[in-house]
């Protein structure tokens, strides 16, 4: 089951729908980028890039891990994802695993709630994950 174009789109929608740190700012960098490759290795992690000439607030205070989220899900194990940025601080890059990734991340995948969400301390400070929640009560 090959990672494709659809199933990055997927989760780039319903990441950018979550209540990430900066959720606002993930969102600019999804609408300013493009899905830029696929990981073959049977996740669903995909690779992002922002053009070089956008000028947008950063995510993070350098390049590295920006937020670490996990789903429950219609299969056994939990989906676990990684978000990156690149040393401009904009959003480069995603790991979209199941559980311990030994076996592929199957087709009928459905994320069914979310688990928790746990931003990096390169963090931009400002970004207020707890008024977004709050908001959404
Ligand atoms: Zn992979």
């Amino acid at each position: 089951m090959p990672n494709s174009e659809d199933h990055a789109n997927r989760w780039l929608q319903l990441l950018a729908s979550q209540r990430l740190p900066g959720a606002e700012t993930f969102r600019t960098h999804v609408a300013a980028g493009r899905i830029s490759s696929l990981c073959t290795c049977g996740c669903h992690g995909f690779g992002f890039s922002v053009p070089a000439d956008a000028r947008l607030d950063r995510l993070t205070t350098g390049s590295g891990l920006y937020c670490e989220i996990a789903f429950a899900s219609n299969a056994e194990e939990e989906i676990n994802v990684l978000l990156f940025a690149d040393e401009r601080g904009y959003f480069c890059e995603a790991k979209i695993t199941l559980g311990s990734n030994v076996e592929p991340m199957p087709d009928t995948i459905i994320a069914t709630a979310t688990d928790g969400i746990w931003p990096s301390h390169s963090v931009v400070p400002g970004t207020d994950i707890s008024l977004e929640s709050a908001n959404e009560k």
